[in-house]
């Protein structure tokens, strides 16, 4: 399994629940990460010739792409490596916030550093919750804005003296996030989808603040795709009878 969300960790419970050998393998990332039951992999495998070796090496007999919507390199490795190297693939992918009623309104972007660009357009105080690693796409257009940045971990590089880093990790409620949120003016997010971190849409849309979303690549074409643990737990089954 390709994890680091939740749903890997859930996925892994239930695996090992139903006596299936899985290893779970984490970039190494996240300084604390969660770590799910069962045997864990830490780092990457070394692009397309490492995950290759690897699943050869370990006698890999399917593999579940559980990573993060945005995770889309290491998903697009395991999209060319698994059918060449003949296991089976499926992608568990959670939904998006695309379905959400206030959806329409949001300033729907390709990438951070149009969601940048828009965000700096739409407010002075911007609360942006895109993750560590694209927050070096925001300094530039957002260097004189007060931009609260909530990461889990500290980030690489030297943020601008009017932002607020701010470091946490989720799941968070309705009323944190109103507290969090009190003097932010735009909401900068990715389409990460999921319970964990929705509130923050929830309190946006109380304040009608501007909400600007990073939209996902989508996933690899002709990988299949589920949305949750139980088809997982089918898919697996269903490989183990054969
Ligand atoms: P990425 O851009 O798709 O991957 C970059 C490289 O990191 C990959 O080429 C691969 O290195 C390695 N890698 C990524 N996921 C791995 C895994 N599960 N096991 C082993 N190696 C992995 O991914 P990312 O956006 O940096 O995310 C890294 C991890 O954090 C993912 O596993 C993802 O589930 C989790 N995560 C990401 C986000 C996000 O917003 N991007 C949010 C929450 C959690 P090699 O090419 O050397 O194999």
């Amino acid at each position: 399994m390709l994890g680091g969300t939740g749903e890997a960790r859930a996925l892994a419970a239930a695996l090992v629940e139903d006596g299936v050998e899985v290893v779970t393998s984490l970039a190494g990332r996240v300084v604390r990460p969660r770590l799910p039951v069962g045997q864990v992999r830490v780092g990457g495998f070394g692009g397309i010739e490492g995950l290759t070796a690897y699943l050869k090496g370990a006698g890999v007999s399917a593999v579940v792409d559980a990573t993060h919507p945005f995770a889309e390199r290491i998903s697009v490795n395991a999209a060319a490596v698994c059918p060449a190297v003949g296991v089976p693939l499926l992608r568990l992918e959670r939904l998006g916030w695309a379905g959400r009623p206030e959806a329409s309104g949001w300033h729907w972007v390709n990438n951070h550093d149009e969601a940048a660009d828009v965000a700096a357009g739409l407010g002075e105080r911007p609360f942006l919750t895109v993750g560590r690693q694209s927050l070096d796409r925001f300094v530039e257009p957002l260097r004189r804005h007060a931009c609260l940045v909530r990461v889990v971990d500290e980030p690489d590089i030297r943020l601008p003296a009017s932002w607020m880093l701010l470091r946490s990790r989720g799941p968070y409620t309705l009323e944190h996030e109103r507290q969090v949120m009190a003097d932010a003016d735009v909401l900068v997010t990715k389409d990460s989808g999921g319970d964990h971190t929705v509130a923050k849409l929830e309190v946006a849309a109380e304040r009608v603040m501007p909400v600007v979303v990073v939209r996902r690549a989508g996933p690899p074409a002709g990988v299949q795709i589920v949305r949750d643990v139980d088809a997982v737990l089918a898919w697996v089954r269903g490989l183990l009878v054969r």
